[in-house]
């Protein structure tokens, strides 16, 4: 296996006929008698949902696949058998931590299973993550939008657009927060009160 998914390789698959979730298990027994359990570690977002998150699933994508809305997780029964743990990056973990619940559980708690995930064949199961991972990198790309400008010869950054010393010409440009030189306090200002345009 190296990754791209060989056509020679077939895979098992049979549907998900029940899940359980403990502290430090998830298992989920298959129509055709196998049980998988991997260590729920693997899952972050399993392993900090609480128990009425964690229990709160559907089987989604034919049956091959589970989705827990409460969450936003959710595993394929293909990625069970190879054993593949989650792929998620660390930024985007961090943001799903310091998300609001209540506005999660309201945006997917009442999705109808099956409609965020059009799974027809079991192949797809890799598509789902493809589908996940540009997801967040979108997300990744709205947060890091801040740019940085000072004018050449100048030692002020300024990131508010809004202000009145926003560099359009003859300027150095940084997408991070630079570590040296100054801050502008017009831009500082602004942020402070919530209206600096970025
Ligand atoms: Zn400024």
């Amino acid at each position: 296996m190296n990754g791209t998914h060989s056509a020679v390789v077939t895979l098992p698959l049979a549907r998900v006929i029940s899940v359980m979730v403990t502290d430090d298990t998830l298992s989920v027994d298959l129509e055709d008698g196998r049980t998988i359990s991997v260590p729920i570690g693997w899952y972050p977002r399993l392993t900090h949902g609480t128990p009425a998150e964690r229990a709160n699933f559907q089987i989604t994508g034919a049956g091959y696949a589970i989705h827990w809305p409460d969450l936003d997780e959710d595993i394929g029964v293909e990625g069970l058998l190879l054993g593949r743990k989650s792929t998620e990056s660390p930024p985007s973990f961090e943001r799903w931590l310091k998300r609001p619940r209540n506005l999660l559980a309201s945006q997917f708690g009442q999705a109808p299973s099956g409609m965020l995930y059009s799974l027809s064949t079991p192949e797809s199961g890799i598509l789902d993550e493809t589908k996940r991972e540009k997801r967040e990198k979108k997300r990744e790309r709205r947060t890091a939008m801040a740019e940085y400008r000072k004018h050449k010869g100048s030692d002020t950054w300024h990131w508010c657009r809004n202000c009145s010393h926003w560099p359009t010409s003859n300027y150095d440009t940084s997408q991070t927060k630079p570590s040296s030189g100054e801050l502008c306090n017009q831009c500082k200002a602004k942020d402070a009160a919530g209206e600096c345009k970025k």
